[in-house]
């Protein structure tokens, strides 16, 4: 109660008026909806009621009536138009009998953190790296990649960019999100913003957050901001690399065995880390890992060795973060329990083994496309468990219509090849 009594005082003191409640869908979308500061109040004690049926993921007609419970920890003021002060906070999904929604991704992160403590992981913080393109607006994607000489760590070539980014870390911290990092990637016009490390759920929130506030700080300075993970053939594409920071050694048991267990469940994980059709082309190249393999000196492995922390390299920014980091510690949880050992580190480059030799040292491939990935994902019980049934029919069935529209879509490059043929 004193929670509410504070934040309270606070929408008095900072003379809020108005109050954006957030959540997000099973694709990591995020929904959001304005109530004036007088509301609020009521809206603590009673949730807000929305439609649930129309939410991506969420439930069938009958079933729509849910509401939305905010979660005091997440409050921070937010940018509101011309004049308004507001405040920004996230919520909790839950059913008219109160009960929590089975699948609301915060919900799903929340128990998957739990049955992780459980299972022995050690406590954790999670930082993230952002990878983003900044298109110029108005330009046709397929040139706008073009007149950007920057590459990795080049001071930006385009001023408006410069600007955009320093005004997307303000923004970013006085929304409660430190940013540890930004800078140029490899490809022109890419860039990468770093999130500090903290709890798996603020983990998520972080990145939710920090998606809305690139997209509209980029917006504000002529850019679209593309999270997309490969924009462009033959530049590199963008990643979501999430670094697992132990408040213990690494040497410690559990901790190798975390580490085996998310590249135990690698196959299925990659349909919730990379679930789009476009995450295929990012993996496998320009330092995205295509091999379940984890190393500390192979530039891109699966996992990476960094120090105390293991860096998880291969989601992309079309994850919803709640499930992606949610089934990392699922995977990771199910290691712990049954004590797996870590494999041998690979310090070659498996891309230029055969396939034999790739047998016999046992390194798996990556699923090379969605639908392989959501093969392996209805195969993994721990990751339905930690997901749920409901997420994971839903997630299922949107996933299967996604590569299905794309299967059956005629591309540019099949013209390319086979119109005159
Ligand atoms: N862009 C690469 C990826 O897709 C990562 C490059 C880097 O951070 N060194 O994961
Ligand atoms: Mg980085
Ligand atoms: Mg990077
Ligand atoms: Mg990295």
């Amino acid at each position: 109660m004193t929670g509410v009594a504070s934040l309270l005082r606070q929408v008095e003191a900072e003379r809020i008026d108005v109050v954006h409640l957030q959540f997000t869908d099973l694709m990591g979308s995020v929904k959001t909806v304005a109530i004036p500061a007088g509301r609020l109040p009521d809206v603590l004690e009673r949730g807000v009621g929305f439609d649930g049926s129309s939410i991506e993921g969420f439930a069938r007609a009958e079933e729509s009536d849910m509401r939305l419970v905010p979660d005091l920890a997440t409050a921070c003021l937010w940018p509101s138009g011309p004049g308004a002060r507001a405040l920004r906070l996230i919520c909790d999904v839950v059913l008219p009998d109160g009960l929590p929604f089975a699948g609301d991704p915060r919900r799903i992160l929340a128990r998957a953190a739990d049955r992780a403590a459980t299972s022995g992981v050690p406590p954790m913080a999670i930082s993230a790296e952002l990878e983003f393109f900044l298109l110029p607006q108005g330009e046709r994607a397929e040139d706008a990649h073009l007149g950007d000489p920057a590459r990795y760590f080049d001071a930006p070539s385009n001023d408006l960019a410069a600007r955009s980014l320093m005004s997307m870390a303000e923004e970013l911290i006085g929304a409660g999100v430190p940013v540890t990092q930004i800078h140029h990637e490899a490809a022109p016009h890419q860039y990468e913003i770093d999130l500090a490390a903290r709890s798996p759920m603020a983990a998520a929130d972080a990145l939710v957050t920090a998606k809305v506030v690139i997209r509209r700080e980029a917006a504000r300075f002529g850019f679209t901001a593309s999270f997309m993970p490969k924009p462009f053939t033959g530049h590199p594409g963008s990643g979501l690399h999430l670094t697992f920071a132990p408040a213990c050694a690494t040497d410690a048991p559990p901790w190798a065995s975390f580490a085996a267990g998310i590249l135990a469940h690698a196959s299925g994980l990659t349909a919730i880390a990379n679930p789009t059709v476009n995450s295929y082309k990012r993996l496998g190249g320009s330092e995205a890992p295509g091999f379940v393999a984890w190393s500390d000196r192979h530039p891109a492995p699966y996992l990476r060795a960094a120090g105390d922390a293991w860096e998880w390299r291969a989601p992309d920014t079309s994850a919803n973060p709640y499930l992606a980091i949610a089934c990392a510690l699922a995977a990771g949880a199910d290691g712990t329990e049954q004590a797996l050992p870590l494999p041998t580190r690979l310090d070659d480059r498996p891309e230029r083994w055969s396939e034999e030799q790739r047998f016999l040292r046992r390194v798996d491939a990556l699923p090379e496309t969605l639908r392989d990935a959501l093969d392996a994902l209805e195969q993994d019980d721990c990751l339905q468990a930690a997901l749920g049934d409901h997420a994971m029919r839903h997630f299922l069935e949107a996933k299967r219509l996604e590569w299905k529209a794309y299967a059956t879509t005629v591309h540019v490059w099949e013209w390319e090849q086979y119109l005159t043929l």
